[in-house]
């Protein structure tokens, strides 16, 4: 576990001030407005006695895409080769979902987050960013520089500053995390864009052989810049951008990634959300597909040349 350090937020450029006043009087303009009530999550069984895995285990790797409703939270929870242990949480889901968030978190075992990644501003990502801020001891802050702001946005950044926090921004090609048999990357976003969900802060984990990237909202153009750019990996687990959006997941992206798992992490929602172009997609390229509406929380662990799917 890498040792927690505090230092004083630094990333908020100036003239923010003047953009949050601006968010304040905008109100929620551009929150999204499902917040649906997620299915308490349960612990993913087996933390130990003191929520840790005991010493002396083989390198292993969990991720739990956790059912938030509409919206993303993805926990990862890795010892390394070395016995070295991190955590890592992708998104905190709605606020609607906050308090399952952090429950789930808790029961897993969790006491600190060594690196809390926002893909992107979007409430059904960053809305439960407080509660899990007040609830834990976080390392540090990854976000992507946006033009965009929204009011969950705004008092995230306000939470962030009071915990004396900084931000680090995602920059593409940025690795994070390299240890013994893991590797954290950035991939995206690799321009800046009008879309906020193209501005997603996409990941790619390997653990030992096995790669899981994590999309965030990332569209179509984002993907077709990362196709470009020769920096798509291999992978095996993909977590399908924008919750199965027609708008994610072409099939030239799917032709390079070749995952044989895809999770869809979505709840009931009034944008058709996920898209019969997309499973067709998935279907035909033979991609297993766990979807959290319909499974629940979706874990997958990975143990040498291992990995397994479950539900609960
Ligand atoms: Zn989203």
């Amino acid at each position: 576990m890498i040792p927690v350090t505090k230092r004083k937020l630094i990333s908020i450029p100036a003239g923010t001030a003047l953009v949050l006043l601006a968010v304040l009087l905008a109100g929620s303009l551009f929150s999204f407005s499902c917040a649906p009530a997620p299915r308490p999550p349960a612990g993913p069984g087996d933390p130990g006695d003191s929520g840790k895995p005991p010493a002396g285990k083989q390198p292993e790797l969990r991720a739990f895409f956790i059912n938030v409703g509409q919206g993303d939270s993805c926990l990862i929870m890795a010892r390394t080769g070395s016995g070295e242990e991190f955590t890592l949480l992708v998104d905190a889901g709605p606020a609607g979902a906050s308090e399952g968030v952090v429950e789930f978190l808790r029961e897993a075992g969790v006491t600190e987050i060594d690196y809390l990644v926002f893909t992107h501003p979007h409430e059904d990502h960053i809305g439960g960013g407080k509660a899990v801020l007040d609830a834990f001891e976080v390392g540090k802050v990854y976000m992507p520089k946006t033009s965009h702001t929204t009011g969950a946005y705004e008092q995230l950044l306000l939470t962030i500053e009071s915990k004396g926090l900084t931000v680090t921004q995602v920059r593409a090609g940025k690795v994070i995390l390299e240890e013994k048999d893991f590797e954290v990357e950035f991939l995206g976003p690799v321009k800046s864009y009008e879309d906020l969900n193209d501005c997603s802060a996409v990941m790619s984990l390997t653990f030992g052989k096995k790669v899981l990237l994590l999309m965030g909202d990332a569209e179509a153009q984002a993907e077709k810049d990362m196709l470009e750019a020769g920096i798509v990996p291999d992978a095996d687990v993909l977590k399908v951008g924008h919750h199965g959006a027609s708008t994610s997941t072409s099939g030239e992206f799917l032709k390079v990634s070749r995952p044989s798992v895809a999770v869809i992490s979505v709840g009931p929602n009034p944008y058709g959300h996920p898209s019969k172009t997309v499973l067709d997609r998935l279907e035909r390229a033979g991609v297993k597909v766990y979807r959290t509406d319909l499974h629940g929380t979706v874990e997958v662990v990975i143990k040498g040349d291992r990995l397994d799917v479950s539900t609960r």
